[in-house]
């Protein structure tokens, strides 16, 4: 495959997709900058070696037109700010206006496309609507591994178009490096650790697992369909009736492969889903009635960060319990502390995207972790051993 560094860029147009999907507060200012920090070795690159640089980009979830929540034009004042030029911006991302502010870029410029989901196209893949974006540029880049699972006019149908002109940037490479990572001749002893809602959205990922980890720690929502399929009383636990007869199935399979699967022997339990509930702790084999778990207890914390520090290989995704609710994050930080205990003393760590990503970016942990990757969904894909459309698009010959 062919990435940014095979590319002399002197006097061409990239057209790059990036993943500047920020999270704005109601005022459209940027709350969380991480994204938009982390494409800038990539257009640094394009700039330095004599390219002009056209961005493209999804943000929130608008309904297929226009929508000011989710327009791009808010990032342009911190985009000029960090590349000390006026970053131009176009108001659609296709048609005569982006056309024609492409065409006139000069080697060092940037210009910013409007939301690529404010036409329904983008999410089809529609090979139209991917043509057009990709006449504005001389080469394609992509560096959004957070869509590479999407099959996106923007994150892979556009590549058609640039048969011999298409790269991945340093974002994606990363993002591939660090997962390969957990993946191939890891050190051990090697711990994952799974929390969040659900088990159904981590199956796939926990069963390819299983032949590779020698810890398993289960966390958060998902804990209770596990603790329910151990034969335990989980009150009004969160739990997925029909994925009890699979968590049954992972505990007898994790005994026969010799990994430690390893559920919350307590929890901190609540008589209501919110931070004035009242709170107790609990075993979590024996929540009573109308009680729910919202975090791991501090028996679990403890036999968890104990695993974590004696491991070498970690990886982590999803957290320990309702995180946002400050009663309710303490397993969560107490989990985060050890994996940065750990990769203190020499384990590889990566945190895999969403909340696991953003609990640990708010504890100010990031930097004393190995890895905190940007895209949930597309890892769990790549971890899973799904090809990502957006990576395909760029190795394949034929595409
Ligand atoms: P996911 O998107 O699957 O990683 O799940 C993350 C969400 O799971 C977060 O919003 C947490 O609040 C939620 N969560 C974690 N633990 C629990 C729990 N014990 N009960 C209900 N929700 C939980």
């Amino acid at each position: 495959m062919r990435t940014i560094d095979d590319y002399n860029f002197s006097g061409k147009r990239a057209l790059v997709r990036v993943d500047f999907n920020v999270p704005l507060d109601e005022n459209h200012q940027i709350t969380d900058d991480t994204r938009i920090r982390a494409a800038v070795p990539t257009i640094k690159k394009i700039l330095a070696d004599g390219g002009a640089v056209i961005l493209m980009s999804h943000l929130g979830r608008p309904k297929g037109g226009p929508e000011e929540k989710y327009s791009l034009k808010h990032l342009v004042e911190r985009l000029s700010s960090e590349f000390g030029t006026t970053v131009k911006f176009a108001s659609d991302c296709v048609g005569p206006e982006a056309e024609s502010l492409a065409a006139d870029l000069k080697p060092g410029d940037i210009l910013l496309l409007e939301n690529l989901r404010f036409h329904k196209a983008e999410e089809k893949g529609d090979p139209e609507f991917a043509q057009q974006l990709s006449k504005l540029g001389d080469v394609y880049v992509n560096d959004a591994f957070g869509t590479a699972h999407r099959e996106h006019a923007s994150t892979a149908v556009v590549a058609r178009y640039f048969p011999n002109d298409k790269v991945t940037g340093y974002v994606m490479q990363a993002e591939l490096d660090n997962a390969r990572r957990v993946l191939d001749n890891v050190e051990r002893p090697y711990t994952a650790i799974m929390g969040g809602a659900k088990i159904s959205d981590k199956i796939l990922i926990i069963e390819r697992l299983m032949d590779k980890v020698d810890n398993l720690i289960i966390g958060g929502g998902m804990s209770y369909t596990f603790v329910k399929a151990d034969g335990g009383q989980i009150g009004s636990s969160l739990v997925e009736n029909d994925k009890v007869e699979l968590a049954a199935r992972l505990i007898a399979m994790a005994r026969e492969k010799g990994v430690q699967l390893m559920i919350p022997v307590d929890s901190i339990v609540a008589d209501q889903f919110s931070n004035d509930a009242n709170v107790d702790t609990s075993l979590s084999h024996h929540i009573k009635d109308n009680w729910m778990g919202l975090d791991i207890g501090p028996n679990a914390r403890e036999q968890y960060a104990e695993v974590i520090r004696n491991s070498k290989t970690i990886l982590w995704n999803g957290p320990m319990g309702v995180f946002e609710m400050s009663n309710f994050a303490v397993g969560t930080e107490a989990i985060a502390e050890a994996v940065v205990d750990a990769t203190r003393r020499g384990a590889y760590s990566l945190i895999g995207g969403g909340d696991s990503a953003a609990a640990v970016n708010q504890l100010g942990y990031a930097d004393r972790v190995s890895y905190v990757s940007t895209g949930g969904g597309a890892l769990l894909e790549y971890m899973e051993g799904k090809t990502l459309p957006g990576v395909a698009a760029i190795e394949r010959n034929d595409y």
